[in-house]
């Protein structure tokens, strides 16, 4: 196809916009699949993806349409995956188009993501459609909207389309708009190969396929192809595009886009964002944003049967086999056995990670609270990466802690402005800056620890903002903050499993609470059992478990052995689940409960 007939485009929204909705009628109104095999929202293809209604992965279509002005286009639209964890993604699949649909809600308006999104493709240079969608609802407010998009996000709404995806309203226009406005690629086909990987996947079929963007040059299949940021040199076997679906074809040429699959092993050898060039005939330089991708958030994932530890590895060397921005390593836990330390780019990502665990590869898993990492810089100079509280040194020998920070925005009701600022600073949250989007509604900008943000940031958001609030955010690197490791100690030994890290100034209260808990769930023992809780040498909070004989036959009175033998037999399955910290056993549940795991 002549590049001047091709429109290479993506739909971004916030969550629950319309994208993946707008997306099908696209695809059915250019009858790129059949009203009959289409599945509900064809884009959003994982499951979990549907059911949660948010899109991950991101699935790219090509779409012909004959035009008003009697002419066959190619709109290749690339759909963006619809959560920050993945931002980087988002940017790379905006780097592979032209042009961007900027939808937004008609009783919703602007939200977190809409903005962060709409920046991000006005970063990439690419020409915004803004849409206005759900106009069928009687609650919209379109004009309100338009004035929204002008005054926060600063486009030019002139032309705004007004659609409903639902009911199919002003799908044409959209279409129209998109040819008429979405500038053509450019790119020479005769220049040496640079094609930009903007995702890939794995197939058990055909091994690895990435999904490409060519900027210059072609690429067909037999061609030896290098990526330019790991070096790996692989044979194309073949190249195509989306129909859905793979379709082959012979060439991919500058300004399209498609796939190659070149018996690569891993997804982790084809990097999101890395440049594929011809081996022969190499392109001077790669194309630019490229970066590695690292996991913020850790949490440990165990098999529920111990047995089961073979299967869940497995399960996860698959996983990681289709996303490569997790990463595993195994790790042994005092109540839990053998399982595995995991790496995430956020939260969300963690928990679909999780499901997708359960649901593809049936694997039953305990997960552990997430965590972020720290660095450790010691008074001898050295730099420790501190994934849990027994990687921390002594408390004399550190120089200085210090934590990863995220940029958070929230888009809030006025009325909710005092809540979520006391939220922020409750969570050690810096402020940044506040100005008003409307007479109702505010942005409000925090610099917030990430560690304070995995805890319960969302869930305390949204209930302190009926949902009403949305929020967007970006890890801006790590800080220094005087964070202590505070440790438990149960009869004088320091127990591995209940130490935490925690800012200075919240040690005492959260010692309090980690010594509260344990001592309930410490069983009397028949000596005194003292719970303290320290930081460094010096004990900051302390309580006793009182010392009792623990007779469970004491409850029946009466005389029916059968009941008597049933709760022997309970105590000692209960004995068996014990661990034995010093001489003190402690049941499994308190290290559980401990963990948080659900
Ligand atoms: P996404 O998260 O941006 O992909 O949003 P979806 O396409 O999944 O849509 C979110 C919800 O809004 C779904 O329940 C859709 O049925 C609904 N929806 C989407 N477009 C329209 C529309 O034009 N009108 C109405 N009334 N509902 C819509
Ligand atoms: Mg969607």
């Amino acid at each position: 196809m002549e590049q001047q007939y091709i429109r290479n485009f993506c739909i971004i929204a916030h969550i629950d916009h319309g994208k993946s909705t707008l997306a099908d009628r696209l695809l059915e109104s250019t009858s790129t699949i059949g009203l009959r095999d289409m599945k509900q929202q064809i884009l959003d293809s994982l499951d979990l993806e549907r059911e949660r209604g948010i899109t991950i992965k991101l699935v790219p279509v090509k779409m012909n349409y004959t035009a008003k002005d009697g002419r066959e286009y190619v709109l290749n639209l690339i759909d963006t995956p619809g959560h920050v964890d993945f931002g980087y993604e988002v940017s790379r699949s905006l780097a592979a188009c032209e042009g961007a649909l900027l939808v937004v809600d008609a009783t919703q308006g602007v939200e977190a993501q809409t903005l962060a999104n709409a920046y991000m493709a006005v970063d990439q240079g690419l020409e915004i459609l803004p849409v206005i969608n759900k106009i069928d609802l009687p609650s919209s407010r379109p004009e309100y909207v338009i004035r929204e998009i002008e005054d926060v996000v600063g486009l030019d709404c002139d032309h705004v389309i007004l659609a409903s995806a639902k009911e199919g309203k002003g799908i044409d226009d959209i279409l129209e708009r998109v040819v008429e406005k979405v500038p053509a690629p450019l790119g020479d086909r005769e220049a040496p190969l640079q094609a930009m990987i903007f995702d890939s996947v794995y197939d058990n079929y055909k091994g690895v396929i990435c999904y490409i963007r060519v900027v210059n040059g072609r690429i067909r299949p037999g061609q030896t192809i290098r990526f330019m940021a790991t070096g790996g040199v692989f044979p194309v076997e073949e190249v195509g595009v989306f129909r859905p679906g793979f379709q082959p074809c012979d060439e991919l040429a500058a300004g399209e886009v498609g796939y190659v699959v070149s018996n690569i092993k891993t997804v982790a050898e084809a990097h999101t964002g890395d440049t594929i060039t011809d081996n022969g005939r190499p392109a001077a330089s790669p194309l630019p944003g490229y970066r590695k991708v690292k996991p913020v958030v850790f949490c440990g994932f165990y098999p529920v049967e111990r047995d089961d530890y073979p299967q869940l590895r497995d399960a996860l060397e698959k996983l990681t086999l289709n996303d490569s921005s997790i990463n595993f390593e195994p790790e042994t836990s005092v109540a839990l056995g053998f399982g595995f330390r995991c790496g995430f780019l956020g939260l969300l990502h963690m928990d679909v990670s999780k499901e997708r665990l359960r649901r593809e590869f049936g694997v039953e898993l305990v997960a552990t609270a997430p965590n972020v990492v720290y660095e450790v810089v010691t008074k001898d100079g050295g730099l420790i990466e501190a994934h849990r509280p027994s990687d921390f040194p002594e408390i004399g020998e550190i120089q200085e802690v210090r934590e990863p920070v995220i940029k958070i925005s929230l888009f809030v009701p006025t009325e909710y402005v005092g809540k979520v600022m006391k939220l922020c600073q409750d969570k050690r949250g810096t402020y940044v800056s506040m100005d008003y989007l409307a007479p109702d509604r505010v942005r409000l900008v925090y610099e917030l620890p990430l560690a304070e943000f995995i805890i319960d940031f969302h869930d305390k958001l949204k209930s302190q903002t009926r949902g009403y609030a949305s929020l967007d955010y970006e890890f801006i690197g790590l800080k220094a903050a005087d964070l202590v490791r505070v440790d438990v100690l149960v009869s004088g030994e320091a127990a591995d499993a209940f130490s935490f890290i925690c800012h200075r100034d919240s040690a005492y209260y959260r010692g309090q609470a980690a010594v509260r808990k344990l001592k309930e769930l410490i069983p009397s023992q028949l000596f005194e059992v003292p719970i303290q809780a320290s930081v460094g040498k010096k004990v900051i909070v302390r309580q006793n478990v009182k010392a009792l004989r623990k007779d469970v036959l004491a409850k029946c009175y009466g005389g029916d052995i059968t009941r008597k033998r049933k709760l022997l037999e309970k105590q000692k399955e209960g004995k068996k689940r014990m661990k034995q910290i010093g001489k003190v056993s402690i049941p499994q549940e308190a290290f559980l409960a401990f963990l948080q795991v659900e």
